[in-house]
């Protein structure tokens, strides 16, 4: 990064005429989420500390909320994003579908988000020719329906305007394009040294924590002949999971977590602590699409790229999927060698928001072997969860992983 910084440096010189030091980027992740019969929507953007990204994003969800409530019968809304910052810089994309329509929007500015840079502030805008090439080749590699089409043609022309959604990860650039007929989203992935005769960039370093070796996990001892239940935790992991982990090691039980790979890089230590402390981490996909209405490749990635998100963090591929909002058809049950796992018993936290409704639903129906449905996002299931877990085990239930239920059902 050296390279850039210095050019960001001068950049951040001529404008304020001082070397101020930046406000570090505070990310919360904000979830919208509805599950209708025919309406699904689940909305993810972050919160960054920084006002003029910040602005920018609310409004874009609350768009998003209007537009969906507008809308008569079947739909699928969906927001996603990926997020790299440092002092320097915070490089955001951002995924949205809007019914059948995706789009992808990017932002790239200095470490505090008060000053935008563009394709020009990161690349070499006289070699946009090369450039162009480059990506035109890599797209048709990745896809073969590109090609011929005119907005094809268009969207890969030679100018700076085209080329202004990219996103800077850890390892990878990525230019996105959603302007191709058939309304997905395109992408051209690069790592830093393939593009090092365009860009001063250069690959920051990995800030996960280290994490060799899984050293311990309780021993637990599971009475076949006594009731259980499986407490299941899904669109996490977020800033309310470690309280619910606490009170899962205190009462000496476990849960299991469906995950989202969007989120587990954000909380490598909750997920790191799911494993040692004997919970099970499921996959619940990387962005929450409706799996029914992908393809077939489209499923996998969203799988596949899952359950590396997840091994980077703790060396496991989970077992287990949970397909978002339940909906799986012949397909999917087809291409996914997992067992796909829904539930028994459905509390509907993230519609109550309501921790004495969501202790209720829980009592007056839970049954020996039950799945149960919540969502660690919200800090009413969470506080419902730490109340239910006493509670359920005084009636006699083990609170033990998905898998270790199935072992008995
Ligand atoms: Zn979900």
């Amino acid at each position: 990064m050296k390279r850039f910084l210095m050019v960001l440096s001068i950049l951040s010189l001529m404008i304020c005429g001082c070397h101020k030091s930046v406000n570090p980027v505070k990310e919360d992740v904000n979830v919208n989420y509805e599950s209708g019969e025919d309406k699904k929507m689940m909305l993810v953007y972050p919160t960054l500390n920084a006002p003029l990204l910040d602005e920018q994003l609310k409004a874009l969800s609350e768009e998003l909320n209007q537009e969906f409530a507008a809308i008569d019968g079947d739909c699928e809304f969906n927001m996603s994003y990926r997020l790299n910052h440092n002092d320097d810089f915070i490089s955001l994309m951002v995924k949205i579908l809007r019914g059948d329509k995706e789009e992808v929007k990017t932002f790239l500015s200095n470490g505090d988000g008060s000053q935008s840079y563009t394709f020009e502030d990161a690349f070499d805008a006289k070699q946009i020719k090369s450039l162009a090439q480059k990506i035109d080749e890599r797209l048709r590699q990745s896809d073969e329906t590109a090609g011929s089409s005119i907005d094809y043609k268009m969207a890969v022309m030679p100018k700076a305007e085209n080329f202004q959604n990219f996103y800077l990860d850890q390892d990878t650039i990525t230019f996105y394009f959603d302007n191709f007929a058939d309304q997905q989203i395109h992408e051209a992935v690069f790592t830093y040294e393939e593009l090092k005769d365009f860009t001063k960039l250069e690959n920051s370093n990995p800030v996960y924590l280290t994490y060799d070796e899984i050293l311990y996990e309780p021993t637990k001892i599971i009475d076949p002949n006594k009731p259980m239940v499986a407490l299941t935790f899904d669109d996490g992991p977020n800033k309310y999971t470690e309280q619910l982990l606490d009170a899962l090691k205190e009462y000496n039980c476990s849960a299991t977590f469906f995950v989202l790979g969007s989120m587990v890089e954000k909380f490598p230590q909750a997920l790191q602590r799911m494993v040692l402390e004997g919970n099970e981490i499921g996959n619940h996909t990387m962005d929450h699409r409706q799996l029914t209405k992908l393809s077939e490749k489209e499923i996998i990635k969203e799988v596949e790229d899952t359950q590396q998100a997840i091994e980077s963090i703790v060396h496991i591929y989970p077992k287990l999927v949970r397909p978002p909002y339940g909906s799986k058809n012949d397909t999917v049950s087809r291409i996914l060698d997992y067992d796909l796992i829904l539930w028994d018993l459905d509390t509907r936290d993230w519609a109550s928001k309501d921790t004495q409704k969501i202790i209720e639903v829980t009592l007056n129906n839970v049954r020996d072997k039950d799945i149960i449905l919540m969502h660690d996002i919200y800090p009413t299931s969470v506080q419902a969860a730490i109340e239910l877990i006493p509670l359920l085990q005084e009636r006699g239930y083990q609170l033990v992983t998905v898998s270790e239920l199935l072992l008995y059902r």
